[in-house]
């Protein structure tokens, strides 16, 4: 009987604690519970005493807000203040920029899925529609990837005048200025297309409309600079870069050493209140051709000639500066990994240029940081992602056809499981990309600035291309590595590390933002702990705090218990708003989301402010948020595109690994995590059970091969964005070659059948069609498809070669020269 009481408190508690049940409501559920055992249970008058004082004490602390507030919160208050780090006003600007969204939803441990399936899809405009169709369609019919890497080192003239002429720049300009004022979702489908045929051209379509002067003057420039420089932008006769990144200043940015310092000067012949700029950057896209710069620096006013005479030190500042201001070399450029896209150095020494260049006007000096952080918030979503997607999506669309085309053993190369295995995973991997890409688009669309989410698919999604295209090169073996026109592949794999890098290094992403971020913006109570602790007014600080801090304890507590339920229960009965086959994934992302609640709680309450540096296990809690967020995103997909049949084995592939890689980091996490009391409690509350999730089996695996391997609306989903073109070698020949294929394999097999059986000889010096169709094994027709076949597959399969000249470097040149008069000597000697 006692067992059944104590059975009995543990699971109305547990039951009060998974419902999130308020804290007054829940004490008189306890009590009653404590009523019933008085009358009901046989602990006698002196336990049933000392259980209602137990009970009455705990009551009256926990709901009788002053006796709580004094005696609980305020030592915590206290401690916490201690404990907190100081923050820096670079680390505030980032915090403060964008928005949280669903990234908030899964750090509550109880993901609320109707609120993100009822978001509108991503959807296009007819005009979006239109000009994705035309514009983009005849840009990229005249965008050659070989010749322009190779040949020109830039894109041709005609291809830039085309670019202005069609508004390429001006996706992000209102039409008051003469722009498209496309949505982002528009803006992402371009750039993925444009990828799918040149990562040179959409790197350099990226830039004008990613963070840069347009956006910055978008939202924070002053109504003149808006009118003289947008329309300007619009048209393409301003050609804009940006410029933050110096030798001694990367991924820490904050720190950069370039200074403006506020004085008196002459500008176009008058004196003026300047700005004096020093400055060294590196890297910049688009400089050696920009007309204006877009300049980070630091500003200082030593004599207070901005108005405040305390103020001398204003922070990091953004100006717009005309190229040919006096004291600026630029024109040189770096060589990225083959891809031409115009990037270089850009030097300023005694630079003058008038207060009225800051972004803004000179009320935004020092707002700098702020304002670039927050573009980058929704920059991040769109430009990196949407290259890396086209790119990738090529790579898959050309590799499934491929596999089929290419045989060895007398077998198309796809039907060998290793090669199966491979492509496989690379269809998982792009339905995962596209659906990240596209479900954050549609947000950033509807005005969210997602800064955790947009930091996630910069991150995830460019490193699923790298490995997409590893993947890619390994299926086509020596045809992906021999450069020349005839490789679609080679650019794009050179490509990768350039997205991995820009708009904020991966590694760095990866372990400071996401999770850094992640988990004071996103959390549901840490920011308002936080804010309310450093409050001036004592009375107010307590109370906030006291409110922020019983609902944090609540909600650690509620996650502990669904932590445990929904692991011990394989998470089957928590509530999931599909009925069918893609079910379990939101129950498992249910499952996860409460574990991860706890994880991130007990990582940041047993660490504190260590925790920032402890990268390994803020990269790991970054990997289960991202993982999560990306299977979100996969489910809300594919309930967006109408839940199409087809696509099933590519969902639950993409949600199967993003999954179980949540379980694993979970498991890496425990394994490693520095306090060991505390990492074998979370084991039995987070893997009761132990580690029961699979990752994807061979059999889904293989569901995908064939897919990709047969042309199927699934695959055309999947590849939406790739640009076929009507090239004899291009893409569109790929994708003949492959229905021909197809169509030739029953021949085929009917041909070796033959040979086994002797009707046909088994010589490889024969005609073999030639002869299977004199001896009646196929007729003229099946072997007309048989030679069309060969033929084509010839051409698919052949590598461009060279004479060295054509090569064109100057120590090969010299190099041979070298090797001609050391023979010469032989010779004589
Ligand atoms: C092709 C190209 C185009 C670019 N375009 C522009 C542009 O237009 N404008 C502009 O201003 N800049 C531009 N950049 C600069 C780019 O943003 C920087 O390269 C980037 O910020 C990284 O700086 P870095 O290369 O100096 O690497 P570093 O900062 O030296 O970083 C090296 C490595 O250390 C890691 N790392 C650094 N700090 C941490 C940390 N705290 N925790 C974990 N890992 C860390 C990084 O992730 C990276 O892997 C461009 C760069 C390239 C290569």
């Amino acid at each position: 009987m006692a067992v059944f009481w104590v059975l009995l408190f543990i699971v109305v508690l547990g039951v009060l604690l998974y419902k999130r049940v308020a804290l007054l409501p829940a004490t008189l559920v306890m009590g009653a519970l404590l009523l019933a055992y008085t009358f009901l249970g046989r602990g006698g008058q002196a336990w049933d005493t000392t259980l209602w004082v137990i009970y009455g004490a705990l009551a009256v602390l926990l709901n009788f807000r002053p006796l709580r507030k004094q005696l609980f919160t305020r030592p915590v208050l206290e401690i916490f203040r201690r404990i907190m780090p100081e923050m820096s006003e670079t680390e505030q600007a980032a915090l403060d920029a964008g928005t949280v969204w669903w990234d908030r939803d899964l750090f509550t441990g109880d993901p609320d899925w109707r609120k993100l399936l009822d978001e509108p899809p991503a959807t296009l405009t007819a005009e979006e529609r239109k000009f994705l169709d035309e514009d983009v369609e005849e840009l990229c019919a005249m965008l050659d990837e070989w010749k322009i890497t190779h040949e020109y080192g830039d894109l041709p003239p005609e291809v830039w005048q085309f670019l202005k002429n069609r508004g390429f720049f001006a996706m992000i300009i209102p039409k008051q200025y003469g722009g498209k004022e496309f949505s982002a979702v528009a803006h992402s489908e371009v750039l993925t297309k444009i990828a799918t045929r040149s990562t040179t051209c959409s790197s350099i379509v990226a830039v004008p409309n990613s963070l840069g002067p347009a956006e910055l003057l978008l939202k924070y420039g002053t109504q003149e600079q808006r009118d003289h420089y947008l329309p300007r932008l619009a048209r393409g006769e301003e050609i804009p870069c940006f410029a933050l990144t110096g030798p001694w200043a990367g991924s820490d940015a904050g720190s950069i050493p370039d200074t403006g310092v506020v004085e008196r000067g002459i500008y176009d012949g008058k004196e003026v209140i300047g700005i004096r700029l020093n400055f060294n950057k590196r890297y910049i896209t688009l400089a050696p051709i920009a007309t204006v710069i877009g300049l980070a620096f630091k500003l200082y006013d030593p004599d207070g000639l901005m108005g405040d005479p305390d103020r001398k030190d204003y922070g990091i500042t953004c100006a717009l500066v005309p190229r040919e201001t006096p004291g600026i070399e630029i024109g040189r450029r770096h060589f990225p990994l083959n891809i031409p896209f115009s990037n270089g150095p850009i030097v300023g020494k005694d630079v003058f240029v008038p207060l009225d260049f800051i972004i803004g006007g000179p009320k935004m000096a020092g707002q700098g940081w702020r304002m670039l952080v927050e573009c980058l918030a929704e920059g991040r979503s769109i430009s990196l992602p949407s290259n890396t997607s086209g790119a990738a999506q090529l790579a898959v669309y050309a590799t499934g056809a491929y596999a089929r085309i290419r045989k060895q053993f007398n077998v198309p190369i796809g039907r060998f499981e290793g090669v199966d295995e491979v492509i496989g995973r690379m269809g998982g991997r792009m339905y995962a990309m596209n659906a990240a890409r596209m479900v954050t688009a549609a947000a950033v669309a509807r005005g969210e600035v997602p800064s955790v989410p947009s930091a996630i698919v910069k991150y995830h999604v460019t490193e699923m291309a790298r490995q997409v295209a590893n993947d890619a090169m390994d299926v086509h073996g020596g045809k992906g590595i021999c450069l020349g026109p005839k490789n679609y592949l080679g650019r794009g794999y050179q490509s990768v590390p350039i997205a991995i890098t820009v708009e904020g290094a991966n590694i760095l992403t990866r372990c400071l933002i996401i999770f850094g971020q992640g988990a004071i913006r996103s959390h549901p109570y840490v920011l308002e702990l936080m804010k309310s602790s450093a409050l001036p007014d004592p009375a107010e600080r307590l109370t906030r705090f006291d409110a922020a801090l019983w609902r944090h304890i609540g909600f650690a507590a509620s996650n502990a218990v669904r932590s445990f339920w929904l692991a011990a229960t394989h998470a089957r009965y928590s509530s999931a708003p599909a009925k069918r086959a893609t079910r379990r994934y939101y129950q498992h992302i249910n499952r996860y989301s409460a574990a991860f609640a706890l994880l991130a709680d007990v990582a940041m309450l047993s660490m504190g402010g260590a925790l920032k540096r402890k990268e390994k296990i803020s990269g790991r809690l970054g990997d289960m948020l991202s993982n999560m967020y990306l299977a979100s995103c996969v489910l809300k997909h594919f309930h967006d595109q109408g839940e199409p049949e087809d696509d099933l084995p590519l969902v639950e592939w993409a949600c199967r690994d993003l999954l179980y890689r949540t379980q694993e980091q979970m498991h890496s996490l425990l394994r490693n995590f520095p306090n060991r009391f505390l990492a074998v409690l979370m084991r039995m509350l987070v893997f009761p059970t132990g580690r029961r999730y699979s990752a994807p089996s061979d059999r889904l695996g293989s569901r995908i091969t064939e897919l990709l391997m047969n042309p199927s609306s699934a695959r055309d989903r999947l590849t939406a964005n790739v640009y076929l073109g009507s090239d004899y070698e291009g893409i569109a020949l790929l994708d003949s070659t492959l229905r021909l294929a197809i169509q030739a394999e029953p021949l085929e097999k009917r041909i070796r059948a033959a040979q086994k059986e002797g009707v046909l000889p088994n010589d490889e010096r024969i005609d073999i069609i030639q002869v299977a169709m004199e001896r009646d094994v196929i007729d003229a027709d099946d072997a007309a498809l048989l030679r069309e076949l060969r033929e084509r597959t010839l051409r698919i399969i052949s590598v461009d070669d060279f004479s060295p000249d054509e090569l064109g470097t100057r120590p090969l040149q010299h190099t041979l020269e070298e090797a001609e008069r050391t023979r010469e000597s032989w010779k004589q000697a």
